[in-house]
């Protein structure tokens, strides 16, 4: 048994490496030295671009109110949001020099020694942001209006999770599409989008499959939670198989629902006086590019015309 886990991993990780290494020889991506951190080519801008557009085109019918946020957000919404309760691990925050002549001395003798020096800095009130929603839910007031409301929302979401595997980034960009409203109009709204989603992805030329997700929340409480999200199927993945039907298939986009989390946390009521509630779904925006790339190959020019249609290349 332990032989056989062990050599489904290494052929998982030479799949990986195997996906990495062609992006980067062919130009797609640019090794810039930490693992899951990349620069970005023409080609790649030209797939990304195209389908971020479709992914667009496919909600223009929620005709949500356009919001972006910077990168970072303050302290004290991202306490709000839990997130350092259920992924500590994931959580990354901004550091900058607050010191003096002295203390600037000595993080140059450090460096001069080859010594790590980033020590010398002091934690800001600023944490990268790790989903691209969670600006917003601060920002509705203290009641939303009957039949609630719908976001639109992309921007750069940071995640310290290291690998080799070019499916995961420690930064990267999700597009969503956040609703606040009630019990019901929550969960219309991620159970609605769910055949969109899939039938968007599908005309990529993907195989995707709706599955429940289980989110690596952290520590004892976190597997309680994890038991929680999947037991009351909150929150379901579109996988497709970038590594092949024996591994397990990669989540490039997700419907979430949240439930009361974000409605209770912020002091949001819905338009009866009951807490709100939110729903979001999420497209992985480097995730579908570079599922695509895998799919496809690294030549947008030379895919199946059905596909190059799909994403108006
Ligand atoms: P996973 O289970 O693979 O870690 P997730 O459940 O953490 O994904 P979500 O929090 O649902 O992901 O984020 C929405 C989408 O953002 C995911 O469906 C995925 O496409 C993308 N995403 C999440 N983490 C990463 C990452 N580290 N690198 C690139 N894209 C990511
Ligand atoms: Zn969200
Ligand atoms: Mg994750």
């Amino acid at each position: 048994m332990t032989i056989h886990l062990d050599t489904e991993r290494t052929t998982l990780d030479a799949a990986r490496a195997a996906l990495r290494g062609r992006l980067l020889a062919d130009g797609v991506l640019i090794d810039l030295g930490s693992p899951g951190l990349y620069g970005r080519t023409g080609v790649f801008e030209r797939v990304y671009g195209a389908v971020d557009a479709a992914a667009v085109r496919s909600q223009s019918d929620l005709d949500a109110e356009v919001l972006r946020f910077p990168p970072v957000e303050p302290l004290t919404a991202f306490e709000r949001t839990d997130y350092i309760a259920s992924f500590p691990d994931l959580a990354a925050s901004i550091s900058g020099f607050t010191g003096d002549d002295r203390t600037h001395r000595a993080l140059l003798a450090a460096r001069e020694r080859g010594e790590r020096w980033e020590g010398f800095l002091e934690p800001a009130d600023l944490m990268l942001t790790p989903a691209v929603c969670h600006p917003v839910y601060g920002l509705v007031g203290d009641v939303v209006h009957a039949g609630g409301r719908f976001f639109d929302i992309v921007g750069d979401s940071f995640r310290r999770e290291l690998s080799l595997d070019p499916m995961r980034l420690q930064a990267f960009h999700m597009h969503e599409f956040v609703h606040i409203g009630t019990p019901e109009s929550a969960k219309a709204h991620r159970d609605g989008r769910i055949p969109v989603m899939r039938a968007l992805l599908e005309s990529f030329g993907l195989e995707i499959d709706v599955v429940p997700a289980n989110d690596p929340f952290f520590g004892r409480v976190g597997q309680m939670l994890a038991r929680n999200q999947v037991e009351q199927a909150l929150k379901f993945e579109f996988v497709t198989p970038v590594y092949g039907p024996d591994h397990e298939a990669t989540a490039i986009s997700s419907a979430n629902l949240h439930e009361d989390h974000f409605g209770t946390a912020f002091g949001i009521r819905s338009a009866d006086g009951g807490v709100a509630h939110s729903a979001c779904i999420a497209f992985g925006l480097e995730r579908i590019t570079i599922a695509l790339f895998a799919a496809h190959g690294t030549d947008p020019d030379a895919w199946p015309t059905a596909v190059r249609s799909a994403l108006a290349l």
